[in-house]
Order: C-alpha cells, then sequence, then structure tokens
C-alpha cells in the first residue's frame, strides 16, 4: 500500500496548529524524521526544521494518569472533562497525552467550566452542582432547618 500523503497546512503563512499538532503527536509515538517526512511528503530535513520552528521546544507530552498526579486531582476527572470537550489532549493509540502547555491550562479550564453554583470555587466534573464544601454546608443547613421545624419531643 502506497503511503497516504498529508497536506502541510498554513495558515497566514504559519503552519497550522493542526499540522502542528500532527507533527508533534506523530514524532511523539516514536516516528523518525523521515518517516514523518515521508507522511507529508517532505523531506526528513524539512520537517526538523519545521518542528525547531513550531514546535515548543523539547514538546514533553504527559500521559493522563501523570497529569492528573501532577495536578492532585482524581483520573475521573480528567476523563469526564475530556469526555465533555472541555479539554483536548492528543490521542495516541490507546493513551491521551497532555503537552505541559494544556496541563498547565486545566485548571482555568475547570475553573471556567465548572463552578460550584453556591460559591464559585471549582467544583468536581459531574452531575452536582455545588462543591463539596457546600454540599456539606447545605447538608448540614437542612439537618439544621428540619430540626427547627420539627423539634425533638414533639408530634
Ligand atoms: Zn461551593
Amino acid at each position: 500500500m502506497k503511503n497516504r500523503t498529508v497536506t502541510v497546512e498554513y495558515t497566514n503563512n504559519r503552519l497550522s496548529p493542526a499540522t502542528v499538532e500532527l507533527l508533534i503527536r506523530e514524532r511523539s509515538r516514536g516516528k523518525t524524521l523521515r518517516q514523518v517526512g515521508q507522511m507529508f511528503g517532505r523531506s526528513h530535513e524539512r520537517i526538523r526544521q519545521l518542528l525547531a520552528k513550531y514546535g515548543p521546544p523539547q514538546v514533553t507530552l504527559l500521559p493522563e494518569q501523570r497529569v492528573s498526579a501532577n495536578l492532585g486531582y482524581p483520573t475521573w476527572w480528567l476523563f469526564r472533562l475530556r469526555k465533555e470537550g472541555v479539554i483536548n489532549p492528543i490521542r495516541s493509540g490507546s493513551r491521551w497525552l497532555y503537552s505541559e502547555e494544556q496541563v498547565r491550562q486545566i485548571p482555568a479550564l475547570i475553573a471556567e467550566a465548572r463552578k460550584c453554583e453556591q460559591c464559585g470555587q471549582p467544583r468536581p466534573p459531574g452531575s452536582q452542582r455545588l462543591c463539596g464544601e457546600c454540599r456539606q454546608y447545605r447538608k448540614i443547613e437542612r439537618n439544621r432547618a428540619r430540626q427547627r421545624a420539627n423539634p425533638a419531643g414533639e408530634g
């Protein structure tokens, strides 16, 4: 089978982000410059130049587990955020990889997409509308109100 050539796209005379991402992804999968070059129909030297120019210096792609550990989030948060399209890591086989830039953005993305309705603090992804603290607080308040409405010894 002949290799399908991928187009190198440019936006405003700059390599398009999609192409940059593709280059980086293929390299991170362990493809050689020559193999990536064949994919794009360019020489390995050209690919090296493009990566040097557009690729972040020594792009480190972190697996999801590492990212959640680094950020101190449970892994399912990232899984959930990914499903919801809040974060867009790079797919590599069955793994999800995050650039350092993406990792840096995650807390802000979570804060933006998932504010607690009560206090505005970031809350875990999921169906709850409140952060853990506010849920706890609300529960206590509800119990108090119940006790006030129906004090022990009455009824
Ligand atoms: Zn809250």
